[in-house]
């Protein structure tokens, strides 16, 4: 892979913060956009910006087309069909809408739902809404002290009551990848459905939904180097079919009078109003950008940058990293003594270097660990070994100030 070539598609990587070159390591909250997607964003705005769906002037049937081929293109990415692919605001609301209307369908008093110890936040809240609201009860699959899910307890908890396992693909925190086929099969072998959560899956690893047979799957458009505001559920068509809508409004009907409305089929019956076209396209643009570099060299690469990374932070004396799962993307926490991971983070920014610092939406993993949080260096195939060494200059450099 041509690094220096790749990195000129992405103008903030030559910008400089606190007069340092910047050095962009929290790929994990949001990655840097490539021209071609700020550019398909432009392009949609300034020619063709016009509302989808329901005109017949030549600007409604290109936005419509446009809006419609970047859900093609984008299910196309998963090897999901169209129809199986909502366009959402993210991996949250994805989430959201899958707890609110598979819970209104299929979650009865007593049921129970599986997650894991080391989901976000948003794979945690919607499901505890969703128990309150229907009686049911939310287990937990416990971790290891590697960060990774304990199976046996997995396989344990999963019985007649369960009616879905919603679980990460991969660590936002520690970069875990989960065994998901495993998941995936022991909850098929009881009949139940499984949603990854693939917000910090889909921009590392080519993931075919097909060849997984996995039932739902959430992912943001802003982490896979497209906008924020979008992103998508994927449902196996069998399963949307069978789902009641989220929200009411226009562009998700047949036909409404007031005493009866016919919803429209999936995957519209989910997307109630005028959705984010812009956004849409521009996710389209960025998975296609993806897919022009290759999935397995963007793999290739960040496993060669990961196993420098791991080598370069493990020889720093005094630095524990949180999460050593064998099974790992390119995404480190660590804590430095008693240190406050803030200010760690504070002063990694000082030398250009941007971390992510705090619980990272990830509280009960913290307790997990019995730590308040943890600085988070997460990397894209955009980054560099030389940018390592900076961070690595830039740890030790703050753990000598931090001494003081
Ligand atoms: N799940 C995981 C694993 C994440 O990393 C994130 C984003 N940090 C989310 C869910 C939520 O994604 P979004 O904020 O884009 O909705």
């Amino acid at each position: 892979m041509d690094i220096e070539k790749i990195r000129l598609d992405f103008p903030i990587l030559h910008t400089t913060v606190n007069g340092k070159p910047l050095v962009y390591f929290d790929n994990g909250a949001t990655t840097q956009k490539p021209l071609a997607v700020t550019r398909a964003i432009e392009t949609y705005y300034n020619t063709y910006n016009s509302n989808v769906h329901r005109g017949v002037h030549t600007l409604s049937q290109k936005a419509t087309m446009a809006y419609e081929e970047a859900r093609t293109t984008v299910a196309g990415f998963i090897n999901a069909q169209p129809e199986e692919l909502i366009f959402t605001k993210g991996t949250t609301d994805a989430i959201n809408l899958l707890a609110y209307t598979f819970g209104k369908k299929f979650i009865k008093e007593g049921d129970e739902i599986i997650i894991s110890a080391m989901e976000h936040h948003s794979n945690i809240v919607p499901w505890q809404l969703c128990c309150e609201e229907r009686k049911a009860v939310l287990k937990v699959v416990p971790i290891n002290e590697n960060g990774e899910l304990l199976m046996d307890e997995f396989e344990r908890m999963l019985s007649d009551k369960t009616k879905l396992v919603a679980i990460t693909y991969v660590s936002n925190t520690m970069g875990t990848i989960n065994p998901v086929r495993d998941i995936i099969r022991l909850a098929h072998a009881r009949k139940v459905p499984v949603m990854l959560d693939a917000a910090q899956a889909v921009q590392h690893i080519a993931v075919d939904v097909k060849e997984l047979d996995v039932d739902f799957m959430a992912f943001s458009g802003h982490k896979l180097y497209g906008p924020t505001g979008i992103g998508a559920l994927y449902g196996k068509l069998s399963w949307l079919e069978q789902l009641p809508p989220y929200q009411g409004g226009g562009d998700m009907i047949k036909t409404v009078s007031f005493d009866k409305t016919v919803y429209a089929d999936p995957p519209l019956r989910f997307e109630a109003g005028t959705p984010n076209i812009a956004g849409a396209i521009g996710m389209a643009a960025g998975v296609k950008y993806i897919i022009g570099i290759g999935l397995d060299k963007i793999a290739t690469t960040e496993r060669i940058l990961t196993e420098y990374a791991l080598e370069r932070l493990s020889s720093i004396d005094g630095l524990r990293l949180i999460g050593m799962a064998e099974h790992r993307g390119p995404t480190f926490s660590f804590v430095i003594g008693n240190s406050h991971p803030t200010d760690v983070g504070e002063l990694l920014d000082q030398q250009g270097i941007a971390v992510r610092t705090g619980h990272h939406c990830t509280q009960p993993l913290m307790d997990r660990y019995c730590i308040p949080g943890t600085a988070r260096a997460s990397l894209s195939f955009y980054n560099t070994p030389e940018e390592i060494e900076r961070l690595v200059d830039g740890i030790n450099k703050a753990m000598k100030l931090l001494k003081r």
